[in-house]
């Protein structure tokens, strides 16, 4: 067979075509003495065939040795040839197309790690998602180690069983700023519990802004005496999450603004009756956004 004819960017004249097979007789034997031109494909079968000695055309003998035109050979280097990779842009002279397509960026490259077949200039973008890839645990980065053939890193293809059975470090995906991590198996427990914590402290919160932004300005900070309490200061076991109040009141240089502690570790997501107004005893909290929060927990647990 000869050049393939329609990766020529444009079409050739007839006297530089095989006459057996039609394609592009490259590089063009002379058969005969009246310069019949074939490919060397159909060369070598005139050759082999009974009829080795006699020119298909026009039956005078094959010349010996059979020699390309190179006239005819130059001719055809002068028209554009494709790359035989498909989706390359390259063009050029047929002769020097083998050497382009060596090192051609859209030549196809089996991987030797998953044995799929990839463009050479894309070996970035398989390596990101080849199955036979080494990567890291993303849920448990460092605290996940691999498998020790893979040198402490995973393959991609068992990255899914990892964090589907043995994962530890799967994180909690239901209340932004959680920090719970545990197994895949035991995560639908986690958030269930911990969707519920995080709506009641939401409702709790709005209690408070609404209790603020409704109460009338005093004239005596009474709890001042307040400011900066935080849980953990407390021997009175009062564990409502107010750590500032932001009531308006005279004699304050700044209003201070009240913020609420997020329980956002696994315990007290565990723990969310921690935030019932039964565990609430002991002194009378003077700020009375905090009385009235433990009067609404009472009632809205009808002690
Ligand atoms: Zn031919
Ligand atoms: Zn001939
Ligand atoms: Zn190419
Ligand atoms: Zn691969
Ligand atoms: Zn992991
Ligand atoms: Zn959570």
């Amino acid at each position: 067979m000869g050049a393939d004819k329609e990766r020529f960017t444009t079409g050739l004249p007839e006297h530089l075509l095989c006459e057996i097979c039609l394609g592009v007789s490259y590089p063009p034997m002379v058969l005969c003495a009246q310069e019949h031109i074939a490919c060397e494909g159909c060369l070598a079968q005139i050759q082999a065939s009974p009829a080795k000695n006699r020119c298909p055309m026009c039956q005078q003998a094959i010349s010996t040795p059979v020699r390309a035109s190179l006239a005819l050979k130059r001719a055809i280097e002068g028209y554009k040839y494709t790359c035989r990779h498909g989706e390359c842009d390259w063009t050029g002279a047929i002769s020097d197309e083998e050497g382009h397509a060596r090192d051609c960026g859209s030549r196809l490259v089996r991987c030797y790690r998953c044995d799929d077949s990839y463009m050479s200039k894309d070996w970035l973008g398989h390596w990101r998602v080849c199955a036979g890839a080494f990567v890291s645990c993303p849920e448990g980065r460092q605290a996940c180690v691999g498998t020790p053939e893979d040198c402490g890193f995973f393959k991609r293809r068992d990255l899914q069983a990892h964090l589907e059975n043995d994962c530890t470090q799967r994180k909690c995906r239901v209340t932004k700023g959680c920090n719970t991590r545990t197994t895949y198996a035991n995560l639908p427990d986690h958030e269930a519990g911990c969707s519920a914590a995080a709506k009641r402290i939401q409702e709790l919160e709005e209690a408070l802004r609404e209790k603020a932004a409704g109460a009338s300005p005093r004239k005596t900070p009474l709890h001042s005496q307040n400011v900066h309490l935080t849980n953990g200061g407390r021997s009175d076991g009062l564990h409502t999450p107010l750590r500032e109040c932001s009531l308006p009141h005279t004699g304050g240089s700044t209003s201070r603004k009240r913020t609420l502690d997020f329980a956002t570790d696994s315990a007290a997501i565990g723990a969310p009756s921690s935030l019932n107004a039964s565990s609430v005893t002991g002194t009378p909290v003077a700020c009375s956004i905090a009385d009235s929060l433990v009067k609404k927990q009472r009632r809205s647990s009808g002690a």
